[in-house]
């Protein structure tokens, strides 16, 4: 699958917002948004720049997009069930891209970010039911039980991305079994556990336009 493979830090600093998508690099100094907050470019320090209200909707949506790591064209398909869906288009959008697997393995805490998180997967670490599941974007639902398999309980990174799992927290929609390797998906996630600043009503509103 097509992915970004542009510098990460400098999303965080065009957004203005740390987007966590070096593990652990964004927890330390090191992190490039705390040395240097401003937008990167020749411009990036101009701080008197007139925002439209298109340039505040593509800002969200790209936010959004890098955020979990995809591409405008699945996001906008992803956009498209949403809108179809019942219920809230922003809502449902937020919903899909939280019940991503690569999201999942990522909130769990067996994963430092969401890029670290689909590569384990691509790699077959993991296994859902008990099945083998290669493919970062599959949906997970109520009642799923996501193991790592055995093979990989000693691998140094899952283990140490594991110990650090206090400091970031699992979200109350998942449980995670750390002596046992798994997670469960207890229900579907809410909206007030996505605690990213994340304006979804702004992305319906460009897609829509
Ligand atoms: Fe963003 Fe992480 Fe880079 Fe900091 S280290 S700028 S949070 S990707």
């Amino acid at each position: 699958m097509a992915r970004y493979t542009g510098a990460s830090c400098r999303m965080c600093r065009r957004e203005n917002l740390k987007l966590f998508l070096k593990g652990e690099r964004c927890y330390s100094d090191k992190c490039s948004f705390e040395r240097r907050a401003y937008a990167p470019g020749q411009h990036g320090q101009n701080r008197f720049r007139k925002v439209s209200d298109y340039a505040l909707q593509l800002r969200e949506k790209q936010k959004v997009k890098h955020m979990y790591g995809m591409l405008e064209g699945q996001f906008r398909r992803y956009f498209k069930i949403a809108d179809r869906a019942k219920g809230v288009t922003g809502l449902n959008l937020l919903s899909m891209l939280e019940r991503r697997l690569d999201n999942v393995i990522y909130r769990l805490g067996f994963a430092g970010s969401r890029d670290q998180a689909r590569q384990f997967i691509r790699h077959n670490h993991f296994q859902i039911a008990g099945k083998k599941v290669n493919i970062p974007s599959i949906q997970v639902k109520p009642g799923d039980v996501i193991s790592l398999k055995e093979k990989s309980h000693k691998n140094p990174l899952i283990v140490e991305n594991l110990e650090g799992v206090a400091r970031r927290g699992v979200p109350s929609w998942l449980e995670l079994d750390k002596g046992n390797f798994q997670g469960t998906v207890k229900a579907m996630p809410n909206r007030d556990e996505i605690t990213m600043p994340i304006n979804e009503q702004l992305i319906v509103e460009l897609y829509s336009k």
